[in-house]
C-alpha cells in the first residue's frame, strides 16, 4: 500500500483506506480493537438516535464503503448526532448532503482539527453519501 497524506493509504486496486481519524480533542476513532470489515480496523462513532438511544457504530474505513456495523435497531432515514465515543464532542456540520435530508458532518484526518483533511458522512442513517477531502481537494469515491 502507498502512503498518500497522513490518515489515508492507497491499496493495489485504487481504494483509498483511512487509517487514522480524529476528533477535535484529538481522539484517534481508529483502533486495532475495533471490529474489522476486510480485516481493515473500523472508525468509531458513538450516535445518539431519538429512538435508539446512544449507540456505538462502526463505518467502513474503505473510501465509499457504506458498510456499518452496529446501529440494527436506529430506523433507516433518522438524522443522527454523531460524536466521539470517548470525549462526547461533535463534528462540525459543513454542509447539506445531496439526499436533501441530512447534513455532511467532517471527521477529521489529522490532529489539528481542520477542515482541508477530513472524512465526511451524511449524518441521515442509512444515507451513503460521503467523500474525503484531502488538503482542500474534494476526492469523490467515483474518481
Ligand atoms: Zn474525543
Ligand atoms: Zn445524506
Amino acid at each position: 500500500m502507498v502512503k498518500q497524506v497522513q490518515g489515508i493509504l492507497k491499496d493495489d486496486g485504487g481504494r483509498r483506506i483511512i487509517t487514522a481519524a480524529f476528533c477535535c480533542n484529538g481522539h484517534n476513532l481508529i483502533s486495532d480493537d475495533n471490529p474489522k470489515i476486510d480485516g481493515l480496523s473500523t472508525i468509531h462513532l458513538r450516535v445518539h438516535s431519538a429512538s435508539a438511544g446512544d449507540v456505538d457504530i462502526y463505518l467502513s474505513p474503505i473510501q465509499g464503503d457504506g458498510r456499518v456495523k452496529g446501529g440494527e435497531d436506529i430506523p433507516r432515514d433518522e438524522l443522527l448526532g454523531i460524536t466521539c465515543p470517548v470525549c462526547g464532542t461533535s463534528f462540525e456540520v459543513v454542509a447539506p448532503c445531496y439526499c436533501r435530508h441530512g447534513m455532511f458532518v467532517a471527521i477529521y484526518l489529522k490532529q489539528d482539527c481542520r477542515y482541508r483533511d477530513a472524512v465526511v458522512v451524511c449524518d441521515s442513517w442509512g444515507c451513503k453519501h460521503s467523500f474525503i477531502k484531502l488538503e482542500s481537494r474534494i476526492i469523490l469515491s467515483s474518481s
